[in-house]
């Protein structure tokens, strides 16, 4: 068992797996428990309130990925966003084919569904990667067939921060009329997103990856998309996601996409700086699994550490919080499916640890893994 009084605040390098609010996000979202607390689909003031202050964060949440505000369904996240897309999508339109491409790379939540949509009949297709986790745009143009009618590649990839080539296979996809589903939620408020120019017709993210509230995401769908809901009751979201609006983390999710729209150049920037001055830190102990090029975004990155017993490490230091592997596998220590995508021969060494940065992170929280790191190998006793 981890030893919970050991948590340290201030000591942070998952934000990957989740970020920190922003204090601006809570101080917005504050107002909508306890006084504006009305069921946004009642005709009364309370109701009214709560239905303009959300469809004004749906405006917020559009203007960050220049989509319209009719565009966006919101969701419990990431996650269930991709289940809509997914499922929702193929339901819709079977009639056109049956047939789906991803990545062997992508997350859980976009291999899951596709694995349990192969065992209603479909046919998918999981994209290898290169060394760097990058596709081949040409076998993704060859894996093309006539009854594929969807597409799912993520932005930026949870654990080694690839970027694969959106705007390409946007062109692609646009040009055969076959959908593209992109998961971008690990590249909300890193790179900069437009769904009309990169040819996107659904795209998923979270509000807790850029600091913004835990429980609430968005499905962006084009207009013109056919979708059957995967939840069903109410006729909220134009009927294509029941239930009782959420609004205080609805508003705080259009807070968060307002705050980085603004500020993304600056993020930007405390992040790159960031990881420069981490490689240069960690220089001589341990290595980038994927090279920081222009292929990558920079806050997220595997590190190979030779002699570190990754789990022990993660478990058991005290010092500063990283990951093995990503969030989502709960204590079982497995070899990740990323790693294991970008070298299928190379033996598993459990040498491997996850550092993500956000717009909070700063060096300080950098020195004290290099030398957690340092100590755990008694680097530093030498
Ligand atoms: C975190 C994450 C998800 C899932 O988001 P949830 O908030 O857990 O639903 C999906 N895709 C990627 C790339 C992620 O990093």
């Amino acid at each position: 068992m981890i030893n919970l009084n050991k948590l340290q605040f201030g000591n942070y390098l998952d934000c990957a797996a989740t970020t920190r609010m922003d204090p601006r996000v809570l101080e917005a979202m504050k107002p909508f428990f306890c006084d504006y607390f009305g069921n946004a689909s009642s005709n009364h003031a309370f109701g009214q309130k709560a239905n303009q202050q959300i469809q004004y964060a749906r405006e917020q949440v559009a203007a960050l990925i220049n989509a319209s505000s009719d565009e966006i369904i919101f969701t419990s996240g990431s996650t269930e966003a991709i289940n809509l897309g997914i499922k929702g999508f193929v339901e819709s339109n079977s009639q056109n084919g049956n047939h789906i491409i991803t990545v062997s790379t992508e997350h859980k939540a976009v291999l899951a569904s596709c694995e349990y949509l192969e065992t209603k009949g479909y046919e998918v297709t999981y994209l290898d990667v290169d060394k760097n986790g990058q596709i081949d745009i040409k076998s993704f143009e060859n894996a093309i067939k006539d009854n594929t009618i969807l597409v799912v590649v993520m932005y930026v990839n949870n654990e080694i921060g690839v970027i694969q080539p959106i705007n390409e296979i946007g062109r692609i996809t646009h040009e055969r009329e076959i959908a593209f589903l992109c998961d971008a939620t690990q590249a909300i408020g890193k790179v900069e997103i437009n769904v009309e120019d990169d040819r996107i017709d659904m795209l998923s993210f979270s509000g807790h990856k850029f600091n913004g509230p835990k429980g609430i995401g968005v499905l962006y769908k084009k207009k013109g998309v056919e979708l059957t809901p995967q939840i069903h009751g109410g006729t909220q979201e134009n009927g294509m996601r029941a239930g009782t609006y959420n609004t205080p983390l609805i508003v705080g999710l259009g807070k968060a996409c307002e705050i980085i729209l603004h500020e993304y150049n600056t993020v930007h920037k405390h992040i790159t700086e960031l990881t420069n001055y981490f490689e240069a830190s960690i220089a001589g102990i341990g290595k980038l699994i994927v090279p920081n090029t222009k292929n990558h975004f920079p806050g997220i990155m595997t590190v190979e550490v030779p002699g570190l017993p990754s789990d022990i490490f993660v478990a058991n230091n005290g010092m500063v919080t990283v990951a093995n592997g990503s969030a989502c596998q709960d204590e079982i220590i497995t070899e990740s499916h990323v790693i294991r995508s970008l070298d299928k021969d190379k033996k598993w060494t459990n040498n491997t640890i996850r550092i993500s940065f956000d717009r909070f992170t700063t060096k300080e929280e950098i020195d004290h893994l290099v030398s957690a790191i340092s100590s755990f190998l008694h680097l530093d006793k030498v």
